[in-house]
This record gives C-alpha cells, sequence and structure tokens, in this order.
C-alpha cells in the first residue's frame, strides 16, 4: 500500500491553468458562498440530496452502464441515465467512459490515466483531469455507444444538463423562498454539491488503489473499503469490481453493502432494464477463498451486444 512519487510529466502533462479555470472557480465559489450563505436544514438535505442522486446517475449510468454495460436497456432509459450523470458536471458520459475503460485497461502500469501507485495522490485524484493529456474524448474507446447520436450530443455539450439543474434549483428556490431561496438553492444544491461530488466520485480513483483489503489477486493493486462504498453507493468493492468488471453489482456478497446495485435490481423488476450481469460462481468461490488459486484477472468486458438488439 503505498503511493508512487510523481515522474516527470511529459508538456501534455502539465497541469494547464487556463482550462481548467471553471473546475477551480467552482472550487472557490463553493468556500465562498458556503461561508457567505450559511446553510438551514433543508439546504443541507439538498446538498445530500443531490450529492447522492447524481452520485447515482454517475454510478449506474456513466460507470456500471457506458463504461462496463453490465446491463441492457432500451434507447431512452439510455438518454435518461446519461443526461442524470452529465448533471454531475464531470464531462460528458463517452468523454468519462472512454478515459475509464482505458484505467481497465492499464490499470496501475505506466500508461494508467489515474495510477496513484504510479503517479501519486493529486495526479490520480484531480491533476489528471486538469492536463492537456486527457481533454479529448477519446472516441475509439468507446465506438459502442458513440453511434448514438443523443449520446455524442450530450457528450459535446455537456453544459447543457448541469445549466438546466441550475435554472430548475434558481426556479424552484424563487418559487418556495423568492431571492434568498434561488441564492440557498443554487449554492447548495448545485454548487458546494458539485464540489462535494466530485471529490466523492474522485475518490475511487485516488484513494481505492492504496487503501483496503485485497480480496483478489489482480493485476493492479485496487482494493475493497466499506467506508468509500457508502461514500460512492457501491464503487469502494474496487478490487471485485477490478478482478470481475463486467458484474453490474460490485458488492459481490451479501455483507458488501453496494446501493447502486439494489436500485438496478429495482429497476430491472420495473422492466427498465435488463440482462443485468453477475458474476459467475467461481468467481464468488474464489473471493470467499474456498477455492484458491492465482486465476488472471479478468480481461475488459465484452461490448458486443449494443442496445439496438435489445
Ligand atoms: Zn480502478
Ligand atoms: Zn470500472
Amino acid at each position: 500500500m503505498a503511493y508512487g512519487t510523481t515522474p516527470a510529466r511529459t508538456p501534455a502533462e502539465r497541469i494547464e491553468l487556463l482550462p481548467s479555470l471553471p473546475f477551480i472557480l467552482m472550487h472557490v465559489a463553493a468556500v465562498g458562498a458556503a461561508i457567505a450563505f450559511p446553510p438551514s436544514a433543508g439546504d443541507l438535505a439538498l446538498l445530500l440530496g443531490l450529492y447522492y442522486f447524481r452520485m447515482w446517475a454517475v454510478v449506474v449510468g456513466f460507470h456500471r452502464y457506458l463504461s462496463h454495460r453490465s446491463f441492457q436497456t432500451s434507447r431512452w432509459f439510455q438518454l435518461a441515465l446519461v443526461f442524470l450523470g452529465t448533471t454531475a458536471m464531470q464531462k460528458g458520459g463517452l468523454w468519462w467512459g472512454a478515459n475509464h475503460r482505458h484505467h481497465h485497461r492499464y490499470s496501475d502500469q505506466p500508461e494508467d490515466v489515474h495510477s496513484p501507485v504510479q503517479r501519486g495522490f493529486f495526479w490520480s485524484h484531480m491533476g489528471w483531469i486538469m492536463s492537456a493529456k486527457w481533454h479529448a474524448t477519446r472516441y475509439g474507446d468507446i465506438k459502442d455507444m458513440a453511434k448514438f447520436p443523443e449520446l455524442v450530443f450530450l457528450n459535446e455539450h455537456y453544459f447543457l444538463p448541469p445549466v438546466l439543474l441550475s435554472l430548475a434549483l434558481l426556479g424552484g428556490g424563487f418559487a418556495l423562498g423568492g431571492v434568498h431561496g434561488a441564492i440557498h438553492a443554487f449554492v447548495w444544491g448545485f454548487v458546494v454539491s458539485t464540489v462535494v461530488l466530485w471529490h466523492g466520485t474522485f475518490t475511487i480513483n485516488s484513494l481505492s488503489h492504496v487503501f483496503g483489503r485485497r480480496r483478489f489477486k489482480t493485476t493492479d493493486d485496487s482494493r475493497n473499503s466499506a467506508i468509500l462504498s457508502l461514500v460512492t453507493l457501491g464503487e469502494g468493492w474496487h478490487n471485485n469490481h477490478h478482478y470481475f468488471p463486467g458484474s453490474m453489482a460490485q458488492g459481490f456478497y451479501w455483507w458488501q453493502i453496494d446501493l447502486a446495485a439494489y436500485t438496478v435490481r429495482g429497476l430491472e423488476k420495473l422492466g427498465l432494464v435488463w440482462n443485468v450481469r453477475a458474476p459467475p460462481e467461481r468467481v464468488l468461490k474464489l473471493g470467499r477463498g474456498i477455492v484458491t488459486g492465482e486465476e488472471p484477472q479478468t480481461e475488459a468486458p465484452r461490448f458486443a451486444d449494443p442496445i439496438a438488439s435489445a
């Protein structure tokens, strides 16, 4: 368990301050506004509600669906999931998913987009987002989803959903409490909530390859953490996930709480999603220590079953 020291960066890997200005200013705005407009209990509920709702959309929409295709759904529900995920202001879903697939392919190797083992905490947490190297969407890594023009549109116009969410908060807050209500709803429901949500999401890249227990002998340094699973609705079972990334659930056993997985099972009962993929018995037994042996890390998931055939 160790962080790597940051090696000399190539020019493309330098932190770019100007393009990162919106990202930096959101942090300044969140701290300033939180001090200037102290929260009520309702503001804190809004903060938590929009944190967890958008965390859910990122986890289920961007990660378990777009990146890993761990279940199938209809074209309209796919669009809804990606739209909701985009309100988290983590750029476009295709950008997110393509980088994430790259992470699985090169996990903790020198090519890894955000390996804390290779490049230290800061780079893995947020430095990579602020560098030119990972600005563009690597469409070649997510061809299967990039064939849907509506998803490409959202990916290219990723500011639209957060702007619409902001307008909804301003309008709703104004309707309930005038100008004061509008400011508080926007500050706590969007500005502060988004910054906290960023860092909640980033922990999976920066912490879960360093802290926690290794149940499976993967070729990387991924780990399982119950605490990070509560912060991220189940993504903290990251060692499980790296061993068998095709599984929708990342908590493989009943005691591994995975709230996002329970909701997807609920959506399956409602008929909104189907073909939800689970780890085979062989993998579950291996994780329980019932069978032993070093199995190779499961390769990147199959992307051969596009939604159109569902
Ligand atoms: Zn990882
Ligand atoms: Zn993944």
